[in-house]
């Protein structure tokens, strides 16, 4: 079987790619090891800048239809408890930024990209195809069995664990620019309606907890912290989690019969590690599994998506020239460069040099609080 692409993982940065392809016309097989819908570990915190991206994808009005939970404001809590409420700015055409859990909204994505006529194939993909350092297509666990899948191009979107960067990026991530983080979903807990709040405090800096709410009385929660604080700390996620829903602002708002459900955990891949190659012959490495999460907010989808637009846009001019040579791709690097690496930095020095000292964290909150200017300031480095 010989295909021109094959997108490996249907998350928001497999389908994102595979939806921008296919509606130029290309020949797409999207793998994925999980039949959709299915859950991802996260915080369920979707940026405006997403919706905007899908709307130009043909999605505005899926959107609109689909209900979601729209979020407006956001509230950073200090370590003393000083508070600083701002708005979560509207994209360019409006958009708002919303929690959506990611069993609904990557399935939305994914139909998306078979409806702009990607193939999707429930495979687990085991290994690239790899002769004289160029990348053919995959091996994958088919129905039980093992296949080669030929392709002139794998874009890999395969998430943290991703086999294909395992492959090709020998170096992966250090601990210093990676994460472990745990999400729960909980019932019956007073939230602030439309607003997402970020708890940092003494125990969990350099991460934070959260509380997003998804409708009334439940939210999303849960917590992370930087890989290498958390090995020192020898951490334990769980612990973490029973010690911030005792805190007692917190634990005043849990109601009556408040109950955890699907408590999971799963690591992320910052990307504020310095000049890591996502490019080879024949291969693109796109979200997580290139590693560009913002390693001050985790938030990684919006990322996800850029970094898969930018293959998109690669591969379609080397399949145009015929040339998918790692010299012909990499390109992609010096796009998703210039178009996250300013951003990734600025919010890599707010977390490596502000998140470590608590009194700071103090007082940065009390300032924004009192000073909008300062406050208006401090977002739009974000
Ligand atoms: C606890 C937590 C909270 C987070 N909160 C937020 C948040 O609130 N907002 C935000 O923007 N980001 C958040 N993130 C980050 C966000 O989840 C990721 O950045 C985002 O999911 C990346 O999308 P992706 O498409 O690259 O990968 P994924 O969403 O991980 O998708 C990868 C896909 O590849 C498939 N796959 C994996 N291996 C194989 C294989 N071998 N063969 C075939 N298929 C395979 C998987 O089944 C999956 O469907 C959070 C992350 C964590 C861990």
């Amino acid at each position: 079987m010989e295909r021109e692409i094959i997108i490996v993982g249907a998350g928001p940065g497999g389908a994102t790619a595979a939806m921008a392809l296919a509606q130029q016309g290309h020949d797409v097989l999207l793998l994925d090891r999980q039949r959709f819908p299915r859950d991802k570990v996260c915080g369920d915190g979707i940026p405006a800048g997403v919706f905007e991206m899908m709307y130009e994808y043909g999605m505005r009005e899926k959107v609109a239809q689909a209900g979601f939970y729209p979020v407006t404001q956001m509230r950073i809590v200090s370590p003393q408890g000083y508070n600083f409420d701002g708005d979560l700015s509207p994209g360019k055409t409006g958009a708002l930024s919303h929690v959506v859990p990611r069993l609904q909204f990557d399935a939305m994505l994914q139909e998306h990209a078979v409806v702009s006529g990607a193939e999707f194939c429930q495979a687990k993909v085991e290994e690239p195809i790899l002769e004289n350092g160029q990348v053919k297509g995959v091996r994958a666990k088919v129905n039980g069995g093992v296949k080669e899948i030929r392709s002139k191009i794998v874009i890999a979107a395969d998430g943290v664990t991703s086999v294909i960067a395992r492959a090709l990026q020998p170096e992966g991530h250090q601990d210093l620019h990676r994460a472990v983080a745990l999400r729960a979903y909980i019932d019956d807990i007073d939230v602030l309606p439309h607003q997402v709040e970020f708890f940092l405090y003494k125990g969990i800096l350099p991460g934070y907890a959260w509380i997003f709410p998804n409708g009334e009385n439940r939210a999303n929660i849960g917590l992370g912290m930087r890989l290498d604080k958390f090995r020192r700390r020898k951490g334990n996620l769980k612990e973490l989690l029973r010690t911030f829903l005792e805190i007692p602002t917190i634990k005043e708002r849990l109601r009556t019969g408040w109950r955890l459900h699907s408590v999971s955990s799963w690591q992320l891949n910052f990307g504020s590690q310095k000049n890591l190659q996502r490019a080879y012959g024949g291969a693109m490495l796109t979200g997580d599994a290139g590693g560009f999460i913002n390693p001050l907010t985790g938030g990684g989808i919006h990322n996800a998506m850029i970094s898969a637009r930018l293959a998109a846009k690669t591969a379609h001019q080397a399949l145009l020239a015929g040339d998918v040579s790692q010299e012909a791709l990499k390109v992609y690097d010096t796009l998703v460069r210039e178009e996250l690496w300013k951003g990734l930095y600025r919010s890599y020095m707010i977390q490596r040099w502000l998140l470590l000292f608590p009194r700071i964290v103090d007082v940065v909150v009390r300032q924004a609080n009192q000073d909008s200017t300062f406050a208006r300031t401090f977002m739009t480095k974000l």
